[in-house]
């Protein structure tokens, strides 16, 4: 059975580096998809309310029969709960949904700014985590700013910032302020969303060339040996077990840096100071 690294986060919980992530995955494909990936070694998962597929994330896990404490299951606050009472109601309706009376990490989904309401939202978060419904708390799509401002008015630095992040989108500003706070940065998106041809790029096609591996194995294996988390999605059982087979190798410094040297600041998501969601 695989290994997966862990990395400590900054309240001493631990994280797998390498998990499963849901976006888009149908809500009636969820529960097999998710078994999918449970029996290809997976125990980190990664969802969010907006989904739509915490249930099917449950069921999966239900019928795993794996001990609570191997799993590390995350899931997120959308924005049109944020605010005190709203984040309250929203942590156990997911915990609901999931059939779990924790979740590993609870995060902000977005700073969604222009509704004012994220640093509330986080005071609540701490409320949570004191309450024991989730063990770790962090935030998503956050730009330094909000890090700042959240940061300054409470007792906790988030656990984690999930922001997107692959080789053509390195987020270097933030990653610098995450290190420098001791926040963990979790890369979504982490194969561009298949929205360019990364795995086209001579600088990945030559490292999968020269590992024998596929493309998606070598970024997969960029973001392990930059210290990132990350969580890759797929539909496909295939593709799902590929993605986990990438602790038989090592990129050389210079495959690393060929990589490294792909920012291009392309973003292909939203961008959280323009967003109206
Ligand atoms: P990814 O970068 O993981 O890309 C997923 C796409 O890559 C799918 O089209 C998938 O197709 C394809 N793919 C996966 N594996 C392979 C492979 N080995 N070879 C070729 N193609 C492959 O994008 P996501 O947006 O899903 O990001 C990962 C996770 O990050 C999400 O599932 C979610 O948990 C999180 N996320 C968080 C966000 C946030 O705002 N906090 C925003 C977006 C994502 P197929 O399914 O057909 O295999």
């Amino acid at each position: 059975m695989t290994t997966v690294p862990t990395i400590t986060l900054n309240d001493g919980n631990e994280i797998p580096q390498l998990g499963f992530g849901v976006f888009k995955v149908d809500p009636d494909e969820t529960e097999r998809i998710v078994t999918d990936a449970l029996e290809a070694g997976y125990r980190h998962i990664d969802t969010a309310a907006i989904y739509g597929n915490e249930e099917g994330v449950g069921r999966a896990l239900a019928k795993s029969g794996i001990a609570r404490d191997e799993l590390f299951i995350t899931t997120k606050l959308w924005n049109d709960n944020q605010g005190t009472q709203a984040a309250h109601a929203a942590i156990d309706e997911s915990l609901t949904k999931l059939g779990l009376d924790h979740v590993d990490l609870y995060l902000i989904h977005w700073p969604s700014a222009f509704r004012g309401l994220y640093t509330e939202s986080w005071l609540a978060l701490e409320e949570i985590k004191a309450a024991g419904k989730a063990r770790s708390i962090g935030v998503s799509n956050f730009q330094v700013p909000h890090l700042e401002e959240i940061i300054a008015a409470s007792d906790t630095v988030p656990a984690v910032n999930q922001i997107e992040l692959h080789p053509e989108f390195q987020q270097r500003t933030v990653r610098e302020f995450a290190v420098g706070h001791g926040i963990h940065i979790e890369a979504w998106g982490p194969l561009g969303q298949g929205k360019y041809d990364l795995f086209g790029n001579p600088a990945v096609a030559q490292a999968a060339a020269a590992t024998g591996k596929t493309p998606a194995q070598v970024v997969i294996r960029w973001h392990l040996q930059n210290g990132l988390i990350l969580f890759p999605k797929s539909n496909s059982a295939e593709r799902i077990a590929e993605n986990f087979d990438v602790f038989d190798f090592e990129l050389t410094s210079e495959q690393i840096a060929a990589i490294d040297a792909l920012d291009a600041n392309n973003r292909v998501g939203a961008d959280p100071d323009t967003a109206t969601f």
